[in-house]
Order: structure tokens, then C-alpha cells, then sequence
């Protein structure tokens, strides 16, 4: 096994995160709960289908980009417990290791269908 050099600690492997876009609805409470400020998304606006007859327009936000600095992330699981819509949760696959720092902000979309 590859030991890391001398003086230096060993490099610790965490479980990523993964994001259901079908249940996400851009409400941004993670990227505000986050103590990291490592969640990022943008979203944009699009008529709400299948209003009944005679509703009024109304618009919701439609996710575009949500990305997660794991360079940042501290792991603590707060996005995940405040998602109101169960949107995020542990994923056993860990998170890869980077080559170069931008390596580590990654879409967390994972499929679920
Ligand atoms: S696990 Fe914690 S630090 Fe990491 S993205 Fe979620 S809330 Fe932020
Ligand atoms: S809290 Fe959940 S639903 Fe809201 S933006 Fe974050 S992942 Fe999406």
C-alpha cells in the first residue's frame, strides 16, 4: 500500500452526496442552511402546467446547475436533513480523488428513475 509522504496526514475518502433533480425545487434552503457555503445552483422561471381553467399564471423555479465544493464540504449532512423535499441523501460512493482542485465542485444529479 502507498504510504503518504512523511509529515503529511493520510488522504481521507468520504461518502459523496447525491441530488434527486426530479424532487428538487431549487428552493435554495440548503444553499442558505449549508455553514459552508459550498452549495451552488441556479434555477430559472417557468409557467406552472396544468393550472385548472381560469387560474391565474403562475410561475416556479426550474433547476439549471446545483454543484457541492467538496473542497469545503464538512461532511456535516445539514443539506440533507433540511431538504424539505428529500432531494439529497448519502451516497455510498465516495467522493473521487481529485487531480486538481476544481476536481472537487461536482453536479451531485445522480438518476433515479
Ligand atoms: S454536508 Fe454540510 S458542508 Fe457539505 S454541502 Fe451539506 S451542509 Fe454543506
Ligand atoms: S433544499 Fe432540497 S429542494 Fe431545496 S434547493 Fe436544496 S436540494 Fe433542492
Amino acid at each position: 500500500m502507498t504510504q503518504p509522504p512523511e509529515g503529511t496526514a493520510p488522504a481521507v475518502r468520504h461518502s459523496s452526496i447525491a441530488l434527486d433533480r426530479g424532487l428538487c425545487t431549487s428552493c435554495v434552503i440548503c444553499v442558505v442552511e449549508c455553514p459552508a457555503w459550498c452549495i451552488h445552483l441556479t434555477s430559472h422561471p417557468e409557467p406552472v402546467p396544468d393550472l385548472p381553467p381560469g387560474a391565474r399564471m403562475r410561475t416556479h423555479q426550474v433547476l439549471d446547475t446545483f454543484t457541492i465544493d467538496y473542497g469545503t464540504c464538512l461532511y456535516c449532512g445539514i443539506c440533507i436533513e433540511e431538504c424539505p423535499f428529500d432531494a439529497l441523501a448519502w451516497d455510498a460512493r465516495l467522493v473521487p480523488p481529485p487531480v486538481v482542485r476544481a476536481d472537487l465542485v461536482t453536479d451531485p444529479s445522480r438518476p433515479t428513475d
